[in-house]
Parts: structure tokens; C-alpha cells; sequence
């Protein structure tokens, strides 16, 4: 036996061997350790020729599914081995074989799986320059590719999808791209596999073998040749880890990523869109305002419009048509929610039907969900939308599928498949047979012995059992002459003989063969209609999809009445204008209608920029977001909570938010923000909407400030960048922009002054902020006023110290050379000015040069550094 293991176990190295041993399933040699490790149980050891006893551990096989996610979970990749034939009646050692391999990214355990959310793989390959990218669920079928150029918007993809696994090729592996951060921030187990899984002609054929094509051309592909590799690999893949021929898997979606609204992985935490940023949950998010579907395949239909909101006017009108529609008959659309509720999750039930690992309560399940079907077409038949109606017409029924289990199947079945109790009465006359021979075998077999006796005369006859003869007839000597010939003497007793008649061994066959062969045919009945169903797995997958789709528009709907959102306009002449915008998710989070609501107006004219200033906690960040959320759903065919919105479509969202929570990466605050706005000056376009919260507060006044005008000078000119920008600042002097910039606005958030104390109005109003009021919001914060008072007397000093007056006199980039006069400097050239050069002094660098370190002590040194710092 161990043989047998070492021998299966050389076949998969790179996975811990769950090796079928009776009722567990035995972990050996360092799969033992790592296991007992991992999962918390004992370790012992077995005998198994070598000197040493060999580690191991075990699990049983009936809660295996608790162990193998632990281990899966944790990047592990389990491989499954069972017993392939019968014990009893294997000669010597008993086959096995592995039937599946389990990773991460394969996981089949629904009950570990979030159902509304996908568990994706994906499959990257790097070739000449270019990224193949291809991503599968296999508990939905879910199955797409697509080509991405750079490595920058590959990150998006993967952070958009989020899958628990990835594979790639050695190319990707080794391009020197930051697979930790990947590794870190999503979790996810990344494994190179061998080349030959990526080669071109390995690759075509096994996408043409599964997809039953002849060319590339027949999938759309004929253009997308590291897509064919990638896509091929991952199908290799699956099915070298599933060992089965994956049936479900009935389609591959090419995608384009410019069909979608580009976001990189820090705008979608920052804008919070399915969970929150800091406790990383569904509640606050976007998610969570939007979603009230009410089955699971709506729930990752809805999470996967808010992943990637549309660019194509049509498109989004369309999915806007459908939610009117929704909105406006809110009996039928709550009529559809009603029907929605039972249905069960069909895309991972088909999945585990062509698994055949479904049960008689999943093809209930089934049933169940299938019996709403005509009652969802129903309801659609009136509506006018196109795309409703679209859905309309696509909806088969399924009608033949409900009834083949309701006829078969009984209402309230076990789990178990091969115990009976599945099929249903009048179904099968064999199945009925035999359950009433089992059933009504005692009534027989009295029948049979009171006809005996009157026949006979032998009044104390009896039908009695045994092992050793099954059933059999008693007669006391006493009676022993009115034995007939036809009875088979089989036993003689002291005082009895014991009889065998034909009719009474074939009662004895039909009862106790009947339990054996009635849960054996249960079973085979069942695993036909299972099977017959697995073969309409594409009308499924189709009517699911549609399910989701119309869930999720219901859900849109339902939202948009509850929270009066309004239908934005599309347009496409880039100008963004909202009345009464709300944020959607602040505004739930505070009581009783206390949102004050806000305008917002951008254009690619004269409102390219608005500069928005404001104290701290007066609601810049909130309204900045508000927009960015209300463009966002406007683009995922949502309504939105405003009282009026014309939206220009925009092809990215770029935000760059105060709060950092990079701090762990190590990189320091100012550096990642500063990485974030290199990002946001190089990928933007002038189609794009940028937020950009407190840009260059991480660095020197000076250098912030600098920093800060020279963005909005980059972003504000057409040729340049020209974005549609809403920059919140501190630094007031950014306001002096307004005169000079023609398309730049100034607005701040109002504030009331009471006393010492201040008011938040959050209205937005035109015009820039006077004052910070960072002292009355300190005092606000419960800061002791010993320290606010002794604030306000250091801002009193510097105040005569004011840069205002000088930050004035600086013109703007391209209209005249950019000069900043400053008490220490006479003239510094503000485009030449690096973020260190402020310091630049001829004087104290040829001090510093001369210092003989090494004879200092330590109070010299700081003497000397105090007096250098002075001169500055
Ligand atoms: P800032 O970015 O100016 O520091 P925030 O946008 O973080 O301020 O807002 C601070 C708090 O004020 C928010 O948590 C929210 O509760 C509240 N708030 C912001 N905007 C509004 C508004 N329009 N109506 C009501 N409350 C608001």
C-alpha cells in the first residue's frame, strides 16, 4: 500500500495527498506534518518498511469538506485519492486513483463560498509585451478572456476580479512586477506552471476539443492570440485539477477593457464600492445601499455592474430603461421580487448537476426554482423596454425540466442518494414493486401460512427464518402426515421438521432482495434525470443569467423609489451637472434627512476645475466622493440621489484621498501619494474625472503647495491633460487660481461662526474659504483650550508672517515664467524647483562640507546643526 501511495504521490508533488484509507482519508510523510500543522490534528505515525515510522494523520471522510477548505483557504492544493473499486470484492490491494485536485481558485464547497460573489481563477500569460488574461468560475461557469496592453491596467483587472488564484506563465513570474502586493492585498495563491500548459498548439486544441469548433474564429478569437494561450492554459488547467470534462462551461466571453469604465484598485477602496475601506465589510459600502436582490446570482450580477460601469451611452440607456420601467410598475416589478425569492442558486446547482455531485434536495431545489419560471416570463410579457423585452423573449421556461423532477422525485427527499426514499410513487412500477414487497412482505408472509394451513389442515403451521435456510415452513411431528408431497423437507428436529415450498423462496427473494435492488434503482432513476438534466446545462445557464440580470434591475428599481433617485441624462458632450446631489450612502447613515444636498457643475470649458476648500469636517471629502458615486451609477444604468443629473460619461475615475492605509507597505505617506498622483497625471485622459483630496499635504508647506498648483496647472490645460477635476486643499493661496486659470472655480464648504465655535452648513457655495478654522475644529474635537488659545496666539504671530502676499505675485505656468519671491530667496524658479531644492543654501552646504564629523560631540553637533538651521 504504501507503494501504491509513494507512486501516486510522485504524480503530485506540489499537493497534499489525501489518501482514501477506509473511512479517512491518511496524510503521509511531510503532507502529515504540514497538515497536522494546519489543521489542528494529531500527529501519529505508521510502520511502512523504512526504519523510521512514517509521520501521519487523518481525516474523516465524512466532514472532509471542513478540512479541505482550511487547508485550500490557506493556498494549499489538495489532491484526492480514492478507492476506485469495491473492497469486498477487490483482489488484493484496492485500486485508487485521484478524482480531483482542489486549489483555491477550484473550490466547489458552496457552503464555504460567499454565494454573492464569484470564486474567480485567472490565468495571465506575458507575451511580446502583452498580457493574455483569462478568468474562470467553475461553480457558475463563468468563463471570459481578454488582451490588456500594460502592466498597469492588468493590476485593475486582476483587483478587479479578485480571484483566490492565479496562474501564469515563467514570463510573468519572473517580469519583476509586484505579485507581493498581489499576494498581500488579495490574498491569492499564485503558482507558474510548465511551459507546456502555454503552448500555442496545446492550447488551441483544447479550447477547439471542449468548444467542439474547428477554428479560433468560431469563439471570436482569431485576434487574440496571447487570449488563446491564456484562456487554454487556464481550461487545461481546470480540467487537469477537476478530471472531468466540464461541461457547465458552455461559453467564453471575449471582453474588451475599453468596454468597460477603467478604476484602479485605489479608487474602488477609496470610493468604497463593495466594502468599506478600513473594516474591509459589505455595510457602507455601495454594495450595500444598492443590493436588496433576492437571489444569490442577482447579488453577483449587481456586484458586477458596480465593478465595471459602462462607457457606451446605448448600453447605459438601455440597462436606465430597464430600471424605469421596474420603477414605475413597482406591483409587477414586487410581484417578480416575490417569485425571485425561492429561487435557488441555478448556476452553482447546475454545476454540481453536471458535477454529479448534486443530491436529491438540490434537484428539489431545482424544481423549486424552476416552477417560477413561467410565473417570471409572465410578468415580463407587458413590458416595453427593449432590453426587458429582450430578456423577455430569451427566458425559456424550462418548463420540461420542472416537471421531469416533480414527476420523479419525491417532495421532501433525503440527502443520502443510495438509501431510497427519492423517487415517487406511480413513477416507476418496478420502484413501486419493490417498495411494497418490502413493505408489505409481513402481510404476505402471513398470507401464505394461513393459505398453508387450510390447504393442508396443519393448524400449527408456521413460516419461520433463519440465516442459514432464509424462510421456511414448521411442522410438529404431530402433524407430520399431513405434510404434502410438494413440501421440501430441508431439517429435521427433535420435534419438528422444517420445509421449503417454491412460492414461500419466491416471497423470500422479492422482500429481501427487494431493499437492496429498490435503493439501487432509486439511485440509477435518479442519476439518470440528473443526467438528463446536466445536458441542457446551456438553457440553464441562460435562463440563470437572464434571472440575475432581471434581479439586479429589479433591485436598482426598488432602491431608486425608496431613496428618491432620480433617471440621470446621458450625455456625451462631457458636462457633469447635478442639482441636489446626495451622497448614497452618508445620507443613510445619518438620521432623519439631515443630508443637506449639494450642486455640482464640471464642464471641458469654463468648469474644468473646481477648487474646494473648507475646514477640516466640513464635508469636502463627502461631496467630492457624492460625485464621483453619482457619475459611477449613472454609468451602471442606476439611478442616482440627486433631484435632477445630466451626466457626461466619463472613461475613468481617478481619486487620491487623504487617508492613506498603505502605511504598512512600508513606503511612507507622502511617497505613496505621490506615486498615486504620477499614476493619475499618466493614465488620465481628458474624459476622465479626477478627485484629488489634499494633494501635497504629506510634504513642507512649500513643497505641497508647489506641488499642488503645479497638478492643477498640468490637469486644467487641454493640452496637457484637461480632466474634469474636484481638488479639496488646505492651502487657501490655491484659490488665487481662479483669476488666473480660466476654466478653474473656486468653491467652499460654508461655515457659520458662533463665538469660538463653528457651525457646519455643508452647503457648497462659490468662492473660496477665508479661513481654516482648524483651531475651532481642535476645540470642536475636545483639543484642551490651554493649547486652542495658545494656537490662536501663535497664528496671530504668523499671520505678519503670511506667504499669501507672496504666492500672489506668482504667475501662472505658460503665460510667464512661474516665480516665487520669498524673504531668504531672492527669485526661485518654481518649474525647476524640485521637492528637496527649498533647502538649496551655497553658504550652509559649504559649512556642512568643511564640518570635521568624526572629532564632534554630540552637543557640538547639535550646536552646529542648530546654528546651520538658523542661517536658513
Ligand atoms: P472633510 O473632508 O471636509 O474633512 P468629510 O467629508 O469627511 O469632511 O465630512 C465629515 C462628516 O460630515 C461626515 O462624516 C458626515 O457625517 C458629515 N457630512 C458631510 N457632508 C454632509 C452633508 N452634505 N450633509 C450632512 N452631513 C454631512
Amino acid at each position: 500500500m504504501m507503494q501504491q501511495y509513494m507512486q501516486t504521490k510522485k504524480e503530485y508533488p506540489d499537493c497534499i495527498l489525501f489518501y482514501r484509507l477506509g473511512d479517512f482519508y491518511e496524510m503521509f510523510f511531510d503532507d502529515a506534518l504540514i497538515a497536522s500543522k494546519e489543521l489542528e490534528i494529531t500527529l501519529t505515525g505508521k510502520n511502512c518498511g523504512l526504519e523510521e515510522r512514517a509521520p501521519m494523520c487523518g481525516v474523516p471522510y465524512h466532514s472532509v469538506d471542513g478540512y479541505l477548505n482550511r487547508l485550500v483557504s490557506k493556498g494549499y492544493k489538495v489532491a484526492i485519492c480514492e478507492q476506485t473499486e469495491d473492497p469486498s470484492t477487490a483482489k488484493g490491494l484496492v485500486k485508487r486513483e485521484v478524482v480531483r485536485i482542489v486549489t483555491p481558485g477550484t473550490n466547489l464547497d458552496t457552503q464555504s463560498l460567499d454565494e454573492t460573489r464569484n470564486n474567480y481563477i485567472m490565468s495571465v500569460v506575458y507575451i511580446a509585451d502583452r498580457f493574455g488574461m483569462s478568468i474562470a468560475d467553475i461553480t457558475t461557469g463563468d468563463y471570459f478572456v481578454t488582451e490588456i496592453g500594460d502592466s498597469e491596467k492588468l493590476f485593475d483587472e486582476i483587483f478587479k476580479f479578485m480571484p483566490s488564484e492565479l496562474i501564469c506563465n515563467e514570463a510573468f513570474y519572473m517580469s519583476g512586477m509586484d505579485l507581493d502586493l498581489l499576494k498581500e492585498k488579495l490574498g491569492i495563491s499564485i503558482y507558474a506552471l510548465d511551459s507546456w500548459y502555454f503552448d500555442d498548439a496545446i492550447c488551441t486544441q483544447t479550447l477547439k476539443d471542449h468548444f467542439h469548433v474547428s477554428a479560433m474564429e468560431g469563439l471570436g478569437l482569431s485576434d487574440f492570440d496571447s487570449g488563446i494561450i491564456a484562456a487554454g492554459a487556464l481550461l487545461k488547467y481546470l480540467l487537469e485539477t477537476q478530471k472531468r470534462d466540464l461541461s457547465h462551461m458552455t461559453r467564453l466571453s471575449v471582453y474588451t477593457t475599453g468596454k468597460y469604465m477603467l478604476l484602479d484598485s485605489s479608487t474602488r477602496r477609496n470610493l468604497e464600492l463593495c466594502e468599506t475601506l478600513r473594516e474591509k465589510q459589505k455595510r457602507g459600502s455601495l454594495l450595500w445601499v444598492l443590493d436588496k436582490t433576492k437571489t444569490a446570482m442577482g447579488a453577483r450580477a449587481l456586484r458586477k455592474f458596480i465593478e465595471q460601469p459602462l462607457i457606451d451611452r446605448t448600453e447605459i440607456n438601455r440597462r436606465l430603461d430597464a430600471v424605469d420601467e421596474f420603477k414605475n410598475e413597482a406591483i409587477s416589478r414586487e410581484e417578480l421580487r416575490e417569485y425571485l425569492s425561492p429561487v435557488y442558486d441555478l448556476e452553482r446547482l447546475v454545476c454540481k448537476i453536471t458535477y454529479q455531485s448534486a443530491n436529491p434536495r438540490d434537484l428539489i431545489a431545482f424544481e423549486t426554482s424552476l416552477a417560477m419560471m413561467p410565473h417570471v416570463k409572465c410578468i415580463l410579457q407587458d413590458m416595453k423596454s427593449p432590453l426587458l423585452k429582450e430578456l423577455y423573449e430569451n427566458l425559456d421556461p424550462l418548463e420540461d425540466l420542472c416537471t421531469l423532477v416533480k414527476k420523479a422525485i419525491k417532495e421532501d427527499p433525503p440527502i443520502a442518494m443510495k438509501e431510497g426514499g427519492i423517487i415517487r410513487d406511480g413513477y416507476n412500477e418496478e420502484v413501486d414493486r419493490l417498495r411494497s414487497a418490502k413493505s408489505d412482505g409481513k402481510e404476505w408472509l402471513a398470507k401464505l401460512e394461513s393459505d398453508e394451513r387450510e390447504k393442508t389442515g396443519i393448524k400449527n403451521l408456521r413460516v419461520r427464518y433463519n440465516k442459514v435456510f432464509g424462510y421456511y415452513l414448521e411442522v410438529t411431528n404431530s402433524y407430520k402426515d399431513l405434510v404434502p408431497d410438494y413440501y421440501t423437507r430441508k431439517q429435521t428436529l427433535a420435534n419438528a421438521e422444517r420445509y421449503i415450498i417454491p412460492e414461500l423462496k419466491e416471497l423470500e427473494d422479492t422482500i429481501l432482495g427487494a431493499e437492496d435492488r429498490l435503493y439501487a434503482l432509486e439511485y440509477q432513476i435518479f442519476s439518470d434525470i440528473r443526467d438528463q438534466i446536466a445536458k441542457e446545462v446551456l438553457r440553464i445557464q441562460t435562463a440563470a443569467r437572464i434571472i440575475a440580470k432581471l434581479d439586479a434591475f429589479a433591485s436598482l428599481a426598488l432602491v431608486a423609489e425608496r431613496n428618491h433617485y432620480v433617471r440621470p441624462d446621458i450625455n456625451e458632450k462631457g458636462v457633469i451637472d447635478i442639482k441636489d446631489g446626495r451622497h448614497p450612502v452618508v445620507e443613510k447613515m445619518i438620521p432623519n434627512d439631515m443630508f443637506i444636498c449639494n450642486d455640482t457643475y464640471l464642464n471641458d470649458k469654463k468648469n474644468r476645475i473646481s477648487i474646494i476648500t473648507g475646514p477640516n469636517m466640513a464635508g469636502k471629502s463627502t461631496y467630492m466622493r457624492q460625485t464621483a458615486l453619482i457619475v459611477l451609477m449613472a454609468q451602471i444604468g442606476s439611478f442616482v440621489p440627486a433631484a435632477s443629473a445630466n451626466i457626461g460619461i466619463v472613461d475613468r475615475i481617478f481619486t487620491r484621498v487623504g487617508a492613506s492605509d498603505d502605511l504598512a507597505s512600508g513606503q511612507s505617506t507622502f511617497m505613496v501619494e505621490m506615486t498615486e498622483v504620477a499614476n493619475i497625471l499618466r493614465n488620465a485622459t481628458s474624459k476622465s474625472l479626477l478627485i484629488l483630496d489634499e494633494i501635497g499635504r504629506g510634504t513642507s508647506t512649500f513643497d505641497g503647495l508647489s506641488i499642488a498648483w503645479a497638478v492643477i496647472e498640468h490637469i486644467s490645460n487641454s493640452k496637457l491633460l484637461g480632466a474634469k477635476t474636484l481638488f479639496a486643499t488646505h492651502y487657501h493661496e490655491l484659490t488665487e487660481l481662479e483669476g488666473k486659470i480660466d476654466n478653474v472655480n473656486n468653491y467652499c464648504i460654508a461655515v457659520k461662526e458662533k463665538g469660538d465655535d463653528i457651525l457646519f452648513l455643508r452647503k457648497i457655495v462659490k468662492g473660496g474659504a477665508d479661513k481654516s478654522y482648524g483651531i475651532q475644529v481642535a476645540h470642536l474635537a475636545g483639543v484642551p483650550e490651554s493649547v486652542t488659545n495658545r494656537a490662536k496666539e501663535i497664528v496671530e504671530e504668523l499671520v505678519h508672517a503670511d506667504i499669501t502676499t507672496r504666492i500672489k505675485d506668482i504667475s501662472v505656468q505658460g503665460q510667464s515664467q512661474t516665480k516665487v519671491k520669498t524673504k531668504h530667496y531672492d527669485e526661485v524658479d518654481l518649474a525647476q524647483m524640485s521637492l528637496f531644492d527649498t533647502v538649496q543654501d551655497n553658504d550652509v552646504l559649504e559649512e556642512l562640507k568643511n564640518l570635521d564629523v568624526s572629532n564632534l560631540t554630540p552637543i557640538d553637533a547639535l550646536k552646529t546643526l542648530y546654528q546651520l538651521q538658523n542661517k536658513l
